[in-house]
């Protein structure tokens, strides 16, 4: 699943493009039936942002493209009159100078109304970590901080590599339930996860601590990092058992 920080990365990367009247097209039959590339063709792209896992393309006359890419969707951007493409993007936005392309969805739609759903961005400029605490904890106490730091109606942004990084960050495990975890813990690990988060969107990446590496020795105790499937997706959890509270 794409990071909320990778979402920047494309917000960034599609911001040539911002100002410019579009011509739209969809190479891809999959993305004809969304009617993305009628509805937009022909006007001006008024800006991209990065909405939690989303990325929110506002065209002029009120029109506004969300692109979700779950594991496989890309954005990419390239200058306009290159080489042909190998496979069939789902949209093609073309101006003069740059051509972006989505590919592989799987989720490009015309509509924003699941956006309003999404909790608090935790990269936004105005996102105040001390605040989320008490938007968690509208959730099930008994709810496990695995599950709650990704439920993306509460805190919009975090997958699962930064998740188990940021749990690693705070001392806490992800099997610690949201109930028995303190604010000062939330907001730390929080905290690290957004500054690391904005400073991956700048093209700096942190050195993996617990995120795929099961069995292998904990860079702060030397405890083999523990690995197994949590939540109802099952999303696998890396943690530290020596290090990571859990009561
Ligand atoms: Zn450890």
């Amino acid at each position: 699943m794409p990071e909320g920080d990778s979402l920047h990365r494309a917000a960034a990367r599609l911001q040539p493009l911002v100002g410019e009247r579009v011509a739209a097209s969809s190479p891809n039959p999959r993305g004809q039936v969304t009617n993305v590339a009628r509805q937009v063709d022909g006007r001006v792209l008024e800006s991209v942002e990065a909405v939690g896992k989303n990325l929110l393309l506002r065209f002029e006359g009120g029109i506004v493209v969300r692109s979700h890419l779950r594991m496989n969707g890309r954005w990419r951007v390239r200058e306009t009159g290159g080489a042909t493409w190998r496979g069939k993007p789902w949209l093609v936005l073309r101006t003069p100078r740059w051509e972006a392309t989505q590919w592989n969805g799987p989720v490009l739609a015309l509509d924003e109304r699941p956006i309003r759903r999404l909790g608090l961005d935790l990269l936004a400029d105005e996102t105040d970590v001390t605040s989320l605490p008490a938007r968690l904890r509208r959730a099930d106490a008994r709810r496990l901080l695995g599950d709650v730091l990704v439920d993306q109606r509460l805190v919009a942004g975090i997958g699962n590599m930064w998740l188990a990084e940021l749990l690693w960050q705070a001392r806490v495990s992800p099997w610690l339930a949201l109930g028995d975890v303190t604010d000062e813990e939330l907001v730390a690990g929080l905290d690290w996860a957004r500054t690391a988060m904005r400073g991956s969107v700048a093209g700096m990446r942190p050195r993996r601590n617990v995120y795929r590496r099961a069995g292998r020795g904990c860079r702060r105790c030397g405890e083999p990092i523990s690995s197994r499937g949590l939540g109802d997706d099952n999303r696998t959890a890396y943690w530290c058992e020596r290090c990571q509270r859990r009561a």
